[in-house]
């Protein structure tokens, strides 16, 4: 269940980002965030009674799945989306919830869990900057009042990195609002930007992530790789080649040193799309040689076995490197690497990067 607890980001610089552009940040009354709340709950209810009165009892998520097919309004679609994937989540928009003042985001989250006395996980985007501002004390009412998790986004652990993208925070305050919302007892997820540093930053980008991460300990590193459309800030640099991305392939190499020095105990997850090799999880520090592994049988294989992997995966058709064995897939992605190359297995990496930015 998706609340609008303020509009837009309030820092709206960082260069890589494009979400946001152009709207305007604004923190939203209580009262009208808990009105929001109430016309949810008299949706959900109004669903619930629903299948009460059509002899479907409390299986209200059949009620919720024919709602789907033809919703009667937006919020309507969305309470029976919710129901449907069994009601008991709730995410508190936009990028960064910690802005509110605490008494106002504590009054938010405690009048949800009353309203909603079923939901168990309330999730919430917080800048680390803001987080280094509070106090240990509120963030430990925030917890307290319902919020159960925090996505804050790191990009990178590297000064110059974090400056020339605007990020608008330094690695030692990204440390020290990491540190205070694990303490808080919030469940803390760090998300990285895998191709941040381009071909003049990336060793710096890996290892002074990996130095920050390990000061923190979050509970989930989140991993993403870089995309840069037309609309974003750095898009200029990239195309005057100030800077100049990496390749799939060296962002592998990128991402091995990130895990080579990460020493921290956390839960590393790569579930996005854009990942080349979404299959390197696990959990650190137990599973980093298995991690290491994955990204060592990519590596080992021959140059036609990569390509043929990295544009199948662009192309969606691939998740996994094992269905590299699946002959009719192979034989799809050797057809379009055929057109991508003209004949010559040589696929340019501005192609790959558009395909790339499709998914996003
Ligand atoms: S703080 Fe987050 S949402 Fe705001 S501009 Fe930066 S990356 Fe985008």
């Amino acid at each position: 269940m998706l609340i609008r607890a303020t509009r837009n980001c309030p820092w709206n610089r960082c260069r890589f980002c494009g979400m946001y552009k152009g709207k305007k940040f604004e923190l939203r009354p209580v009262a009208e965030i808990k009105r929001d709340i109430e016309v949810m709950k008299d949706i959900r209810d109004r669903i619930t009674e629903l299948a009460w009165r059509s002899g479907y009892g409390g299986r209200v998520r059949e009620v919720a799945a024919s709602i789907l097919n033809k919703p009667p309004s937006h919020a309507f679609y969305n309470i029976a989306l919710w129901m449907y994937g069994g009601g008991e989540y709730a995410f508190l928009q936009d990028a960064n919830s910690l802005i509110m003042r605490t008494g106002e985001l504590v009054e938010v989250l405690r009048f949800l869990g009353e309203t909603f006395t079923g939901i168990n996980r309330v999730t919430s985007y917080g800048r680390s900057k803001t987080a280094s501002k509070k106090t240990l004390e509120e963030l430990v009412e925030i917890h307290e009042a319902g919020l159960t998790r925090l996505h804050i986004g790191l990009e990178t652990g590297y000064d110059r990195l974090l400056e020339y993208m605007d990020k608008g925070v330094t690695a030692s305050e990204h440390i020290t609002g990491g540190r205070k919302v694990v303490e808080s007892g919030i469940s803390l997820s760090e998300y990285v930007l895998l191709g941040l540093g381009g071909k003049e930053m990336w060793r710096e980008h890996a290892i002074e992530t990996a130095r920050v991460l390990n000061e923190i300990s979050p509970d989930f590193i989140r991993i993403r790789t870089l995309s840069v459309n037309e609309g974003l800030p750095m898009y200029q640099d990239v195309d005057n080649a100030r800077f100049v991305r990496l390749t799939d392939e060296e962002i592998i190499e990128e991402e091995r040193l990130l895990i080579e020095h990460l020493e921290c105990s956390s839960n590393y997850v790569s579930d996005h799309i854009a990942n080349l090799l979404q299959e390197v999880e696990g959990r650190l520090p137990e599973d980093k040689e298995k991690m290491l592994a994955v990204i060592d049988r990519f590596q080992a294989l021959p140059f036609e076995e990569r390509t043929n992997f990295r544009i199948g995966r662009r192309a969606r058709i691939y998740t996994y490197l094992d269905e590299l064995h699946d002959p009719h897939k192979h034989m799809m992605v050797e057809q379009i690497i055929d057109r991508l190359s003209q004949g010559d297995q040589q696929v340019d990496e501005k192609v790959v990067y558009r395909m790339m930015e499709g998914f996003i």
